[in-house]
């Protein structure tokens, strides 16, 4: 079997951060993730807030990123989905799900992000994937010229919601309070003609025999109930962290957050963690870069430690 200094589970943009500074400190790493390499920012219309590079599409941003992994040769890739990690002696073990496929090294790095959180309502299971979607880059072109319906008011919502706008013949923002956005995003959407907000909103199903057909919701301050006629759906209500293959080891605050310190130690020595999976207030790209270089470099500093 062989033998990393340093695993890094989730390749996305802190991973692969992390994954360049621990091969600059000259360590053998093993990078792993369930799918292909790039995290949340492929299916990003467009990011327009990491410095240095203006707007870029997040699937370009994702494929450079790991280009500059690629560079290094102590850095190996692979797929792989973690469903455990444990100890034996000073080793650290993650075991995935896929049959026999175990690794060890001297030192964890745990940069497996968010997935989007679900409203748990009538119709939604029902029409999952089939009129409901989480990702309008891959799935907005099916909606062109289309009723669609976005639920949700923060940064994901409003920025999708004005990718969507070019293309759908309507849409209706659904939210739980008001757009809660950056707001020079917000006063675009506003200002666009095709767009429809209702907030202070609680959705309460999604309708249709077959297909999809309606939103019904209803208002928090009024009681008045509203049903919006729509082909497809977008939801956009926040984040939960990736963190199942950790709920027994004690690492995870009361949401599943990874709890870390400034340096991204974990509770267990030579487990650090890194990006929108660790306890912080600002889930971004340019945060998930900066932890995962923290992290490479504690860990790289444990390694050498443990080799004296
Ligand atoms: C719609 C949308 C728009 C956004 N727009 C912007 C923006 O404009 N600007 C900005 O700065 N940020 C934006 N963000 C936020 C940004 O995408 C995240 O902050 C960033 O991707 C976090 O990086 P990460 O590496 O921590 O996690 P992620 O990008 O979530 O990557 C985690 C990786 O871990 C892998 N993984 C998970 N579990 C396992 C497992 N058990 N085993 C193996 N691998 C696993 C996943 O497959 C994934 O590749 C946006 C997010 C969304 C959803």
């Amino acid at each position: 079997m062989a033998q990393y200094d340093v695993i890094i589970v989730g390749a996305g943009p802190a991973g692969m951060t992390a994954a360049i500074y621990a091969a600059r400190a000259d360590m053998k790493v093993l990078l792993l993730d369930k799918l292909a390499p790039g995290g949340q920012i492929i299916n990003t219309n467009e990011i327009q807030n990491y410095p240095g590079v203006g707007t870029i599409n997040g699937a370009e941003l994702a494929y450079q990123m790991f280009e500059h992994t690629q560079q290094f040769e102590s850095i190996t890739f692979d797929y792989g989905t973690v469903k455990e990690i444990c100890e034996e002696g000073t080793e650290k073990k993650v075991i995935c799900e896929e049959d026999g496929k175990e690794f060890t090294a001297k030192a964890l790095i745990l940069a497996t992000g968010t997935q989007h959180r679900c409203l748990n309502i009538p119709g939604e299971d029902k029409f999952k994937g089939n009129g409901i979607s989480w990702c309008a880059i891959c799935d907005g072109a099916q909606y062109r010229d289309r009723d669609v319906v976005v639920i949700g008011g923060g940064n994901s919502a409003v920025e999708e919601s004005i990718y969507l706008a070019d293309m759908v013949k309507t849409l209706t923002i659904v939210t739980m309070f008001d757009l809660t956005a950056d707001p020079i995003a917000c006063d675009k959407l506003r200002a666009m003609d095709k767009v429809t907000i209702y907030p202070y909103q609680d959705v309460l199903e999604f309708e249709g025999e077959d297909k999809l057909t309606g939103v019904h919701f209803k208002s928090t301050k009024t009681g008045e109930e509203t049903r919006v006629a729509c082909d497809g759906v977008f939801e956009y209500i926040g984040l939960i962290p990736t963190t199942e293959y950790l709920k027994d080891t004690g690492l995870l605050n009361k949401f599943g957050y990874i709890e870390v310190d400034e340096k991204m130690h974990t509770a267990k020595a030579g487990v650090f963690a890194a990006g929108d999976c660790v306890t912080k207030n600002l889930r971004q790209v340019i945060t998930a870069c900066a932890d995962g270089a923290i992290a490479a470099q504690e860990a790289a500093h444990y390694v050498q430690n443990l080799e004296g």
